[in-house]
């Protein structure tokens, strides 16, 4: 058997986990790094070189080498405008169009550039496994995190760049409930986590629930432009300062590029010790031997504006959940930037609680896809039991009515079911039209697909029994079939829904479900009583036009009764005409008594003919 790992495919670093004797561990290469840098370079004779080496080239080759390409996957070129101007390399693409990326020459879309650092992530584990001396080494399949914001596009990506790798992308899963997993969060009954995750170039909050092993993303928060890059900003920025010159000269590439290097080194060293010293090569600009002793305390006075950026989306998420800081049982930190001392201990204080950080922050991610990835393969119980559907599932009934078939926060995998009908004679085919949403109108929903139940043989209105089944497999793929069961014809659609929509959109709907959902009933109510007269008024007018009517109502209707019948029949198209529910309820209700006697006359009739020998559909 081939095998199966979690993957972390970070804006600023990457890397590879896998679940040995059932423990999960990261893969290191040789020197005990497990981080490979996001960033890969194109070098002149069309190499591809990943990782740590890529990024040297950064310096040597900046328009060769390509970095942070995770914000660009999955978005249109309209969305990357304003960052596109800042890179060293080409973004673009057609109007409407999916980004490109220019580099060295060529083009490449953001899933093919992921892909370069994913195959690097499938060599290493691939060696790692055959210096282990297995026999299988090959890796071919993964579990990959993404951020819990990412919407559909940006998770096909995601899995499109696994694909390209040469990975069947298994799962694809929310980096901080990856992180929760790690933690071994899958086993609490039921518990509210925040995880607080702090990178290179982003920072992200979500408000996790955990129930039975079922994790759900309450709310998330962040700021897409926060991170360790801005703490070496800031510190490299000082230290030019304070270095005065030539170092202030801003078209001094190598002298900026060297600061910057001292800088994050003295950020580290900082994390652990109380004090550190900046050393600067000899160098143009430079002072000879340049050195700066730098305490904690310094380094935290300078970022401590940027670090208290973090605070108000925590506050943020907290609030969308609905959930006050004390209501957090855990906290979670992920990301190289939260093994500052400061950081954790702004965290603290927020959430008034120690903070989780006993494994390490910038592996805990791809140590919870390596759990997700052996659970998966190992084809225990939890697997089912990862996900919540965002939004309810359901489809268009008469009058455009929202049915739901599989409500909100079901988990997946999911399925449901209902019986439908025709409302026409001799109707041969039935669309069936798909939604999302939590609205009751069908005009407030989101139409996911639409299609076409054929080959119904003509049978009366009412006759035909449509079943419309909905099935979500586990990466929240909507499959839909309708079944027309005294025939067995049959159709069936794939619909992508659970990440159809982003976030924003979600809530969208939701809030104004919630804000709608008095009116709604009401519009709902409406229709069915409308629905339902329109039925019996039908059915009516059926009858009174049938050729033997005459006949019909000389030999067994009671006199006057034909009269009664055609009263009760205006009254309740009259009162169709307007939107009085009451009424038209009341007029439907009258015209059901003064027509039963005449719809047992019809009916016995019918019978007698059938048994006469004549077809029940010309009845
Ligand atoms: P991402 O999730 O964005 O890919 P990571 O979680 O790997 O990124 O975080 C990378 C960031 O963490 C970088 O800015 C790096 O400088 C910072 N970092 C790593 N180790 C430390 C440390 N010991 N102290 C402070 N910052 C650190
Ligand atoms: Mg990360």
């Amino acid at each position: 058997m081939s095998r199966v790992v979690g993957i972390d495919l970070g804006t600023t670093n990457s890397l590879v986990a896998y679940v040995k004797d059932g423990a999960p561990m990261v893969i290191r290469d040789g020197a005990g790094d497990a981080l490979v840098p996001s960033i890969v370079s194109i070098d002149d004779d069309g190499t591809i070189i990943v990782g740590r080496e890529a990024q040297r080239r950064l310096l040597s080759a900046p328009g060769r080498t390509v970095y942070s390409v995770k914000r660009f996957m999955g978005q249109g070129v309209e969305d990357v405008q304003e960052a596109s101007g800042l890179l060293p390399f080409g973004v673009g693409g057609d109007p409407g169009g999916v980004v490109r990326i220019s580099v060295a020459g060529q083009e490449f879309t953001p899933p093919e550039i992921s892909a370069f650092v994913l195959r690097e992530l499938k060599r290493r584990a691939e060696e790692h496994f055959r210096e282990q001396g297995e026999f299988d080494f090959e890796v071919d399949r993964a579990v990959i995190t993404v951020p819990a914001y990412f919407n559909d596009a940006q998770r096909t990506a995601t899995r499109d760049a696994g694909r390209l790798a040469g990975l069947d992308v298994l799962r694809i899963i929310n980096e901080p409930t990856a992180a929760s997993l790690a933690y071994g969060m899958a086993s609490r009954d039921r518990g509210t986590i925040a995880v607080y995750d702090f990178g290179g170039g982003t920072f992200d909050v979500s408000i996790l629930k955990v129930e039975d092993g079922v994790f759900q993303v309450l709310s998330t928060n962040g700021d897409t432009h926060l991170g360790g890059d801005d703490i070496d900003a800031l510190l490299t920025a000082e230290v030019r300062r304070k270095i005065g010159g030539a170092a202030g000269d801003d078209s001094n590439d190598e002298l900026i590029q060297a600061v910057r290097k001292a800088a994050i080194q003295a950020k580290r060293d900082l994390s652990s010790e109380e004090e550190t010293e900046l050393r600067l090569e000899p160098m143009a600009g430079a002072p000879a031997g340049y050195r700066q002793r730098m305490t904690r305390t310094d380094f935290e006075r300078t970022i401590l504006p940027l670090i208290e950026r973090t605070l108000e989306p925590c506050r943020q998420a907290l609030a969308d959940a609905e959930l006050g800081p004390s209501d957090i049982e855990e906290v979670i930190l992920v990301g190289g930037s939260t093994r500052i001392p400061l950081v954790r201990r702004l965290v603290h204080e927020l959430f008034g609680r120690q903070p989780h950080s006993e494994l390490n922050p910038d592996e805990v991610v791809a140590l919870g896809a390596a759990v997700q990835a052996d659970i998966l393969v190992s084809g225990r119980r939890e697997m089912l039991l990862l996900d919540v559907t965002p939004l309810s599932l359901g489809i268009e009934t008469m009058g455009g009515v929202m049915s739901k078939i599989i409500l909100r926060n079901s988990t997946i995998p999911a399925s449901g079911r209902e019986m439908f009908t025709s409302y026409a004679d001799n109707q041969t085919a039935v669309d069936v039209h798909v939604l999302q949403g939590e609205r009751e109108l069908v005009t407030d929903c989101r139409s996911l697909a639409r299609f076409r139940l054929r080959g119904i043989p003509p049978m009366p209105a009412g006759m035909p029994r449509i079943e419309v089944q909905f099935q979500i497999d586990a990466n929240g793929i909507l499959s839909v079939s309708a079944k027309e069961l005294r025939t067995s014809i049959e159709q069936t659609i794939e619909v992508k829904p659970a990440y159809g929509l982003t976030d924003e959109e979600v809530e969208r709907m939701l809030i104004e479900s919630f804000e709608h959902a008095e009116t709604d009933i009401e519009a709902r109510l409406l229709i069915e009583a409308r629905n339902e007269a329109e039925t019996v008024i039908h059915a009516t007018e059926k009858s009174l036009c049938r050729p033997d009517f005459d006949q019909l109502a000389a030999d067994a209707l009671e006199s006057g009764e034909p009269e009664r019948i055609t009263l009760a029949l205006s009254a309740a198209k009259h009162a169709l005409e307007g939107s009085d529910r009451d009424l038209i309820l009341q007029t439907t209700e009258a015209l059901n008594k003064a027509t039963r006697h005449l719809a047992e006359v019809v009916m016995n009739r019918s019978v007698r003919e059938a048994l006469a020998g004549k077809n029940v559909r010309d009845v």
